[in-house]
């Protein structure tokens, strides 16, 4: 059959949309390193992406000629159902559950059906534009039931999916009241994607569990269809972050004040990072070994996000306690030994930071990849640097000359702080220059052709052994 048109579909499009923006600036390109590993393939084949942009008032010119322009396709949600969708299930069920927080998981039957409805919206908008050969590449855990319901509409489509969080060992798994659903969702697609191996396991296990299908070590049989099921460990844009250009910013005039020895910490504050267990390493480091008090401190930058769900307002005012505790205890008329700050800060000055920082303190409890370790190696242009790295970090599976720890081993991870300080800096370097070399080995771009080629490549011996 001929090629067709590629669909990519993510709950966001991959644009800003602000309509109380002067004309001419109402639209901004977002950034990040799935988007532009994505917008690659998009600009580069016959594509269309579909995507949610917010709830859209009436008509804008401007906005009309851009996403005809970049072939973006906005999906309509009404805002009390996109709300339970998005905060109430995916952020409030599957995020939790996927990251094995099983007792934050929260169960309820509307946000269930918000969740499925939304799919739905998302289903119709393809369908709508649907031509005979297209091909479509679903992403992440908004949007599992999106393969099987474009399956059922027509069963000889080719579909595939990417998962960009953890997916859980099925014990935990099969913990989900819509476990099923869930599972038969994700089997609608031929070809599945993971960061890890690990994931990619236990979402087979999950599949033979729970939906009683025949599996390989990398292929699930699920209604004579085979299903190849892949590790695809997203990379960063190494040149963006290899790119050293200083601006000296408020944050980092108060790092050059000082010769002090700075650790930092990047995350959106979410309950997966690991930040109380962090901070209590760092003050032990300080306890254990007080001739740094004075002289190292943490930065840590954490950057608001999912506001309105309740338990990351619980996480906020646990890691502000300890903030304001360990200053107490520490502080000095000239020393701050945690500079917290609340706010999302630019891609420049994020490159400037991991730039400076002697030790990157990269520690979550679970987290799907983490791109924060990624681009820092990728920023350390001078070979320098020592990135401390939790096991539970999906790129610690890559990562084997990181100071690998478990977050949750408060004495060990605060003893390791303490190594990455002490390390010979011929170690250091040598250790600093292996990251880097596979980092720039497998980008973003990388990353997204490869995957587009494994797919590829499955269609083919499909055809070949039906
Ligand atoms: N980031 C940013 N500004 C900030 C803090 C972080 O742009 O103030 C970026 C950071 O460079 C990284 C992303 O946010 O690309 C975080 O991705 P990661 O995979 O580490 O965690 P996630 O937030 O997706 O769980």
């Amino acid at each position: 059959s001929e090629q067709g048109k590629l669909f990519i579909v993510s709950n966001r499009l991959p644009v800003n949309y602000n309509d109380e923006a002067p004309a001419g600036q109402r639209l901004k390109a977002s950034s990040g390193g799935l988007v532009t590993g994505l917008r690659e393939i998009h600009e580069q084949s016959d594509s269309l992406w579909i995507g949610f942009l917010g709830q859209l008032q009436g008509q804008d010119p401007e906005l009309e000629s851009y996403l005809k322009e970049h072939n973006l396709v906005p999906v309509h949600i009404r805002p009390k159902v996109y709300d339970k969708y998005y905060n109430g299930y995916a952020n409030g069920t599957l995020w939790p559950l996927f990251h094995n927080f099983l007792a934050s998981m929260s169960i309820s039957d509307g946000h269930w059906k918000s969740y499925v409805e939304a799919n739905h919206a998302f289903a119709k908008a393809i369908i709508d534009l649907l031509s005979p050969g297209d091909r479509i590449w679903v992403h992440d855990y908004q949007l599992m039931l999106l393969p099987q319901i474009l399956r059922e509409h027509q069963n000889d489509l080719k579909i595939s999916y990417f998962h960009h969080i953890p997916f859980p060992s099925s014990e935990i798994f099969r913990a989900i009241p819509r476990r099923s659903e869930l599972i038969n969702g994700l089997l609608g697609a031929d070809y599945i994607g993971f960061h890890t191996y690990d994931y990619a396991r236990h979402f087979i296990q999950s599949a033979k569990r729970v939906a009683g299908a025949k599996t390989k070590i990398n292929e699930i049989m699920f209604q004579d269809r085979p299903i190849k099921v892949a590790a695809h460990p997203l990379g960063v844009d190494f040149k963006a972050f290899a790119k050293t250009k200083s601006l000296g910013t408020r944050i980092l005039e108060r790092l050059r004040d000082s010769d002090r020895i700075t650790f930092l910490g990047i995350d959106r504050l979410d309950y997966t990072k690991g930040l109380p267990e962090r901070l209590k390493s760092f003050a032990r480091f300080l306890e254990l070994y007080p001739h740094f008090v004075g002289k190292a401190r943490l930065i840590q930058i954490c950057v608001p996000s999912r506001q309105n769900i309740g338990s990351y307002n619980k996480i906020r005012s646990q890691v502000e306690r300890l903030v304001g505790k360990i200053n107490g205890e520490f502080s000095r008329s000239d020393y701050i030994p945690v500079e917290y700050i609340f706010r999302s800060i630019p891609q420049e000055e994020v490159i400037e930071l991991y730039q400076q920082a002697d030790v990157m303190v990269v520690t979550p409890l679970r987290d799907g990849l983490n791109l924060v370790a990624k681009e820092y190696v990728a920023a350390r242009t001078d070979g320098d640097g020592c990135l401390v790295l939790s096991e539970f970090a999906g790129a610690a599976s890559e990562m084997g000359e990181a100071l690998q720890v478990n977050p949750y081993d408060i004495e060990t991870v605060a003893h390791t702080l303490n190594h990455a300080l002490e390390m010979p800096p011929k170690e250091r370097r040598e250790r600093m220059q292996a990251l880097r070399k596979r980092m720039k080995e497998h980008d973003n771009i990388n990353w997204a052709q490869n995957f587009m080629a494994m797919w590829s490549q499955h269609e083919m011996d499909t055809r070949v052994n039906s």
